[in-house]
Formats: C-alpha cells, sequence, structure tokens
C-alpha cells in the first residue's frame, strides 16, 4: 500500500517522507511547490506537482495508486499572515481539505492523519493543555484548523474514515542524518529567525512582546523536535492500520520556554551574541502554549528521543550554516544541491 502525503516537499512533510522511506514504505507525495523544494522528494517517492484541493487531479492519484492512508501536511501556517489575509487560510486549510476528503471517501480511503495545530485551544485556561480542554482558537490560523478537524471527525463518523489528529506545538530542529531542515525562505518562526541572526543572516531579532503574564514577560512555547514529530505520525499510521479507534493527540514534549530562554539557549549553542529589539506584541499570539502529552504516550506508546532545546538548536544551526554555504548564485536553490 502505498501513503498520500500532502505537502511532503515541505518542512514536516518531507521528513516525514524521509521517515516512510527509511521505512520501506512507498510514498506518493502531492505538492504545490508553493513554499515546498522539489527536491525535499527523492526516489523513491514519487511526486506529483498540484493542488491538494484539485479534485480532478486528486482522483487521478487515487486510480493510479494503491493508497490506503494520507497524511495531510500542506497549508498555510503563519499566525500573524492568517490575521491579514483570513481568507488564504479558510480557503488553504478549509476548503480545500473539504475537497480531498471529498475525494478520500469516494475512494474508499481507509486511514487519515492530519496536521493540527495547537492554536485550536486559544488562550487556554490551564496549563498543559488536555485534548479535552476547550478550543476556542483565537485567529484564523486556528479557526481554519479546527474546522478541518470537525470536517475530519464528521466524515470519519459517516464514512467510516479512520484517522488521527495531531495537534503540534511549536516545531524545530532538523533531520539528525543532515538530510533535510527548515529552508522556508521567509521564515518567521522564532528558532529559525533567531539561528539565521546568530549566523548574521538576519540583522537581528524582534522579541514580539515583553509584556505578557508569564515568568519574564515572553510567550511560552513547547518545542517539539521535528524527527519525534514524524515519528509520531509512523505510530499513528502503525495503529490505524492495526485496526485502532480514531485520535486526536498533543504533540509536545509538555515543556514550556519562554522566547528570552529560547534566545539565551541559541546564543550559547551558537557562541554568537546578537541584537534583540523588543517589539509590540504579535496578533493572534496567546500567551503560553505547552501540550499535556500522557494521552499520545498512552495511545500511541511515542516517546521522544530529541527532548532537548539545545539539540534541536544545533540542528538548526547547523542545517542554516549548510544552506547558507553555497556561493550567491546557487543560494536561491540552495536546497536542490544540498539534497541532490
Ligand atoms: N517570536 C518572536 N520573534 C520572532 C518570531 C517569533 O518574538 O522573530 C515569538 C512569537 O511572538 C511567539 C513565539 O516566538 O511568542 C513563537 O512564535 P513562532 O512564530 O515561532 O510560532 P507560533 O507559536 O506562532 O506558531
Amino acid at each position: 500500500m502505498t501513503v498520500l502525503v500532502t505537502g511532503g516537499a515541505g518542512y514536516i512533510g518531507g521528513h516525514m517522507v524521509l521517515a516512510l522511506l527509511d521505512a520501506g514504505e512507498k510514498v506518493v507525495v502531492l505538492d504545490d511547490l508553493s513554499t515546498g523544494f522539489r527536491s525535499a522528494v527523492q526516489p523513491p517517492a514519487k511526486l506529483v506537482v498540484g493542488d491538494f484541493g484539485d479534485m480532478a487531479l486528486v482522483e487521478r492519484i487515487f486510480r493510479e495508486h494503491s493508497i490506503d492512508a494520507i497524511a495531510h501536511f500542506a497549508a498555510k501556517i503563519v499566525v500573524p499572515e492568517s490575521v491579514t489575509d483570513p481568507l488564504r487560510y479558510y480557503l488553504n486549510n478549509t476548503a480545500k481539505a473539504r475537497n480531498l476528503l471529498e475525494c478520500a471517501t469516494r475512494h474508499k480511503i481507509k486511514h487519515f492523519i492530519f496536521s493540527s495545530t495547537a492554536a485550536v485551544y486559544g488562550e487556554p485556561q490551564s496549563s498543559p493543555i488536555h485534548e479535552t480542554d476547550p478550543l476556542v482558537p483565537i485567529n484564523p490560523y486556528g479557526r481554519s484548523k479546527l474546522m478541518t478537524e470537525w470536517m475530519l471527525q464528521d466524515t470519519g463518523k459517516a464514512h467510516g474514515l479512520n484517522y488521527v489528529i495531531l495537534r503540534y506545538f511549536n516545531v524545530a530542529g532538523a533531520d539528525p542524518k543532515g538530510r533535510l531542515g527548515q529552508s522556508t525562505p521567509q521564515a518567521t518562526h522564532l528558532i529559525k529567525v533567531a539561528v539565521q541572526a546568530a549566523l548574521g543572516f538576519r540583522p537581528g531579532l524582534e522579541v514580539f512582546g515583553n509584556d505578557y503574564p508569564t515568568k519574564d514577560g515572553t510567550c511560552i512555547r513547547d518545542y517539539i523536535q521535528v524527527t519525534d514529530l514524524v515519528a509520531a505520525h509512523l505510530m499513528a499510521l502503525e495503529h490505524l492500520r492495526k485496526g485502532g479507534e480514531s485520535l486526536i493527540c498533543n504533540c509536545g514534549y509538555g515543556k514550556g520556554f519562554s522566547v528570552f530562554e529560547v534566545l539565551d539557549v541559541v546564543k550559547e549553542v551558537s557562541g554568537i551574541d546578537f541584537k534583540v529589539q523588543i517589539s509590540a506584541r504579535r496578533p493572534g499570539d496567546p500567551a503560553s502554549l505547552v501540550a499535556g502529552v500522557g494521552h499520545i504516550k498512552s495511545m500511541l506508546n511515542w516517546t521522544p528521543k530529541y527532548d532537548d532545546l539545545p539539540t534541536i538548536v544545533r540542528q538548526a544551526l547547523d542545517w542554516e550554516r549548510r544552506l547558507h554555504n553555497k556561493p550567491m548564485r546557487e543560494k536561491s536553490s540552495a536546497e536542490d544541491l544540498l539534497a541532490g
């Protein structure tokens, strides 16, 4: 059987493809390459360049391959962008996901693994956050993903599609074997931005708000290493294939770090100081998001291997150096060269 990975040329999806291939699975990737890289998908994985909301294309893939499972990563993921351009998020993360689900039901696909987000919880009332806590997203990104969770649950009930919804906390780091990492040129995520600042690829870094009700006034997040995260997806796939029930699980380590703490680790691991400026709060940011991880550990028997912030930061630094240690003319396609 073959796994269809939407967004498999992107950061997390690309690591999923590596993990699936490492496990001997057959993989078809569907990616429009809007933020992903062709080179992230290496044979024997097959890349189809296109839109996962294009039903004719998705149906063709289902006709041509024996797909038993979909791992759906393709999405827009930047919270502040979702605030300024909400309809783009409702189109990509909600409307197109609906089309994908319709194709899945028509072709009687059995298993669906969905990349959801801690943003579905909004501003949590208690910490750590449990899967049964209230779902009150405070930004369009979280709402666009929550609606897809609901569609998936309803579709699962009506059509016998088994699913695992994984609510990611903050994903960071890179493949420990150095094959892949975060390559998005205009990245906004904290660890990526901080390592770029440390390496001098940015003039410095803005801290978005130091007046939150947290220990040092900056936002607290639970940073999970990308290989650990995709390992949870493989376990989810195994669980579903063995006939396990549909699940919703948080994916994090259950530990929170403030923005200042992350910056200290980046400075310490890199040995480089860089300019940090305090700016206004960023729209849509909750003060603290820390995962309760009892459910994923008990249901999927998931045990993280890289639960260590300095290790995650070191991987991100190593990847960033590899991306940038290329002659200028090659930089735009640096990842194509690395992965090739
Ligand atoms: N952040 C920051 N400066 C940056 C990028 C992020 O202060 O250049 C903060 C952001 O406001 C949030 C935390 O770092 O409190 C994590 O943000 P990120 O964009 O990495 O992930 P998110 O939690 O929004 O998914």
